[in-house]
C-alpha cells in the first residue's frame, strides 16, 4: 500500500473495531491499495472509511463493509468465486489474495473495462472481470464455490443459488434499494438452503440487464 505509515495504521484500525477480525482478510486489505481504484477528486479520501463514487452512478464499498462480507463469505485457497457487481474492481483484487480463481461481472461495460485495466496494472492475474448481467450468475463459469454480490436485490436471485456448489456460501445485501437492507449469509447445503442474518447495510440496488454504457 502506498501510504504513510500512519495512514495505513489508522485503516487498519477502523477496520477492526467495526468487527473485521480475520487475520487474512486483514492482511489482503492491507496489501491492496484502495487508492488504485479511486480517481479524481475523491482520490485523497480512499483511506477513509466510507463509500466513494465511481463512475456511472456507483459506488465503492465502505472499506469495513468490503471487510465483513469478504470475512463471512469464509473463502479458502481453492476456491472459485463470482463476484456479481464488480464496481471498481477493489472488492475482486481482495478476493484475488484469498481465492484460486475470480471472475467478477458488472452489466456498466465502462466499469467491467476499467476494473480489468486496474487489475493488469496491479500484476492480478487470477481475476476476469466480464460485462455481463451477474443477476443470471455465469453459467459458463458455474458451479462456484462462493458467490458475493455487491448490489441489493429484493431476493436472492435463482439462478445464483442454482450456480452455487453444494456446500457452498453466497453472500448479499437484500431488501430494496432505497431502504435499510440486510447482509445475508446463505448456505446451500445437500437438501436446502441456510440463511443466517449479518447486519443492516446500504447498497446500490441489482438491476436487470446491461447498462447503458
Ligand atoms: N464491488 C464494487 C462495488 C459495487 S457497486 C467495488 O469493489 O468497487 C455495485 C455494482 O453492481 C455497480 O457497479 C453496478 O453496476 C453493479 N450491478 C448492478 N446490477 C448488476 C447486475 N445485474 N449485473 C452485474 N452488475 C450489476
Amino acid at each position: 500500500m502506498s501510504l504513510d505509515p500512519e495512514r495505513r495504521m489508522q485503516f487498519l484500525f477502523q477496520l477492526r473495531s467495526r468487527g473485521v477480525t480475520d487475520a487474512r482478510v486483514l492482511d489482503a486489505m492491507e496489501r491492496i491499495d484502495r487508492g488504485a481504484f479511486v480517481r479524481g477528486i475523491f482520490a485523497d479520501r480512499a483511506y477513509e472509511d466510507m463509500p466513494l463514487p465511481i463512475p456511472c452512478g456507483q459506488t465503492i464499498s465502505q472499506p469495513s463493509v468490503v471487510g465483513l462480507m469478504t470475512q463471512a463469505l469464509d473463502v479458502s485457497p481453492r476456491d472459485k468465486v463470482l463476484e456479481v457487481g464488480a464496481g471498481s474492481g477493489y472488492q475482486a483484487a481482495i478476493l484475488s489474495l484469498l481465492a484460486r480463481r475470480v471472475y467478477s461481472v458488472d452489466r456498466h461495460r465502462r466499469l467491467a473495462q476499467s476494473a480489468q485495466e486496474t487489475m493488469e496494472s496491479l500484476g492480478i492475474s487470477n481475476v476476469t472481470v466480464l460485462a455481463s448481467d451477474g443477476s443470471r450468475g455465469l453459467p459458463d463459469q458455474a458451479p462456484f464455490d462462493r458467490i458475493l454480490v455487491t448490489a441489493a436485490a429484493e431476493d436472492p436471485p435463482g439462478p445464483l443459488l442454482a450456480q452455487l456448489r453444494i456446500g457452498g456460501i453466497m453472500v448479499l445485501p437484500v431488501g430494496q434499494s432505497d431502504h435499510v437492507q440486510r447482509l445475508i449469509k446463505v448456505t446451500r447445503g445437500e437438501d436446502g438452503v441456510d440463511y443466517e442474518e449479518l447486519r443492516a447495510v446500504r447498497f446500490v440496488p441489482l438491476i436487470e440487464g446491461m447498462g447503458q454504457e
